[in-house]
């Protein structure tokens, strides 16, 4: 079961906004290990988006994959992660 915190919401379908270049990718898990979503998954060697329906849109994955397999952008306005903290 997802934990949901207080404030925090996921809002309509955001679209898969992260993808996996498995050219590039060689399966190494750094994303899997750095997102706390756990939107990643490894299958034949390859790191696969799994589901965004968690994705907290802090780009830890972008920034972890030293191959540049992942080619990051963000949910259309007014979708995916939204906080009323700001
Ligand atoms: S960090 Fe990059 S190279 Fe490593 S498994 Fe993830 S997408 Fe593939
Ligand atoms: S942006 Fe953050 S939460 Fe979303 S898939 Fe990447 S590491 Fe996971």
């Amino acid at each position: 079961m997802r934990r949901r915190a207080e404030g925090v919401e996921w809002r309509g379908d955001p679209g898969y906004f992260i993808r996996i270049d498995p050219a590039s990718c060689d399966g190494c898990g750094d994303c899997l290990r750095v997102c706390l979503g756990s939107c990643f998954t490894l299958g034949a060697g390859k790191a696969e988006v799994k589901d965004l329906g968690s994705c907290m849109e802090c780009a830890a994955c972008w920034y972890a994959c030293e191959r540049g397999a992942i080619i990051l952008s963000w949910p259309r306005g007014g979708t995916g992660f939204a906080t009323e903290y700001g």
